[in-house]
């Protein structure tokens, strides 16, 4: 038996939906696109979904729609994927990077206010900050919004692993405090198409732009042309794009999986708090939300209260994998990957998120994982810690 730390649940209606797309006439960019995408909307309650290849795609669309380019800042949690800060890569701009709060494990809005101050007198303020809602948990969107009109900048939240949660009663990805939400549907996460992600605005040019960009700028909409028709095959490239379309098959998986996302939701929300519960007396903590924000725990994650166990992680984690447990480490801080530091970051460069770093560990955590099996979870936790 291996105890994943997360994994997919496909049904019946799930398998049922994808075989009726394989049965018909479209494979890619037929009707179950559209039917994913308006699935989206009417979950978060947002103006445009725009579904693609994957949250990576959704992320660089986003950043060229909102026109980041060389001399812009985009700045990002160092406790991430490193697609997060990639994204303004793509596009020629320089990263930076905002600490985290250690209870929350989410970039601290204390520390980007601080850093803003800092970078207006040097004229390095950032052009799009993405604020990561790590493990399912949405960050303080509200007082980073405030700061956005303050300081004038864009907001793309990474909410890869927030599908489903809520932030102070506005559903993760209604774009309330941003300009574009991304979300992803990579099968680790909450719900899946396999690979998959999503690009979500209130902003009419945005979503027309993002869409442009998903299918290598061609428009076959009249409108938008700059020429005569020459019939009725006519179309035209009009902006430089990319082939990030998400197949049919995808989106016909995609639609299903929302019509179970409350459940799945609901079902780690009630793992988190049994876990919660029975790890009141191990010498570890876990991150602290408001009372406003209901996560939708893609992550459970421990971080190690005892020094001795900070330093011996290594071993515990291993204990834990030979006991058929998969637990993992999230995230590796992003400024300490060699790409990162051949740009000139190191380690002591944001504290918070090394100090976190050093003593995470992400316990199993999806909607299958049965009482038994998390009791086993815990058992072996509590010998790998000698307690
Ligand atoms: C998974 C993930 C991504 C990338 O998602 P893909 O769909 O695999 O491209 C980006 N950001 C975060 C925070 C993630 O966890």
């Amino acid at each position: 038996m291996f105890i994943p730390y997360g994994k997919q649940n496909i049904n019946q209606s799930d398998i049922d939906s994808v075989v009726k797309v394989l049965r018909s006439d479209w494979l890619t960019q037929g009707p179950s696109v559209e039917l994913f995408e308006t699935a989206a909307k009417l979950h978060h309650g947002a103006g445009y979904c725009c579904a693609v290849n994957s949250a990576t795609s959704a992320l660089h669309i986003a950043c060229l729609a909102l026109n980041i380019g060389e001399n812009d800042w985009l700045w990002t949690s160092p406790n991430t994927f490193a697609a997060s800060a990639n994204c303004g890569l793509y596009c020629g701009a320089r990263i930076d990077f905002v600490d985290i709060d250690p209870n929350t494990f989410n970039m601290c809005v204390q520390k980007l206010k601080v850093k803003l101050e800092e970078a207006e007198k040097t004229g390095t303020l950032p052009k799009v900050v993405v604020p990561v809602h790590f493990g399912g948990l949405s960050c303080d969107m509200e007082a980073i919004h405030k700061l956005s009109i303050q300081y004038g900048f864009n907001i793309i939240e990474d909410a890869s692993h927030a599908v489903g949660g809520s932030y102070s009663g506005h559903s993760v990805g209604s774009c309330a405090y941003s300009d574009i939400t991304v979300l992803s549907f990579h099968p680790v996460k909450i719900i899946t198409t396999g690979e998959g992600g999503m690009a979500i605005t209130n902003d009419p040019q945005l979503a027309e732009k993002m869409s442009l960009l998903r299918s290598h700028g061609i428009t076959r909409d009249a409108a938008k042309m700059s020429g005569d028709s020459h019939g009725d095959w006519y179309y035209e490239q009009i902006d430089l794009g990319l082939n990030y379309r998400i197949t049919d098959i995808q989106a016909a998986l995609g639609a299903s999986q929302y019509s179970r996302l409350d459940e799945f939701v609901a079902c780690r929300n009630r793992i988190a708090t049994r876990y919660n519960e029975q790890l009141a007396d191990f010498p570890v903590s876990t991150q602290q939300g408001s009372s406003e924000v209901c996560s939708a725990y893609h992550l459970f994650v421990i971080k190690l209260t005892q020094e001795n166990h900070v330093r011996d992680r290594k071993h515990i984690f291993r204990s834990m994998r030979e006991a058929g447990i998969g637990v993992n480490v999230h995230y590796i801080p992003v400024h300490t990957h060699p790409h990162y530091k051949k740009m000139g970051f190191n380690y002591g460069d944001f504290p918070e998120a090394e100090r976190y770093y050093a003593a995470a560990l992400s316990m199993p955590m999806y909607p299958d994982l049965t009482d038994e099996n998390q009791d086993y979870v815990l058992g072996t936790l509590r010998r790998s810690l000698d307690l």
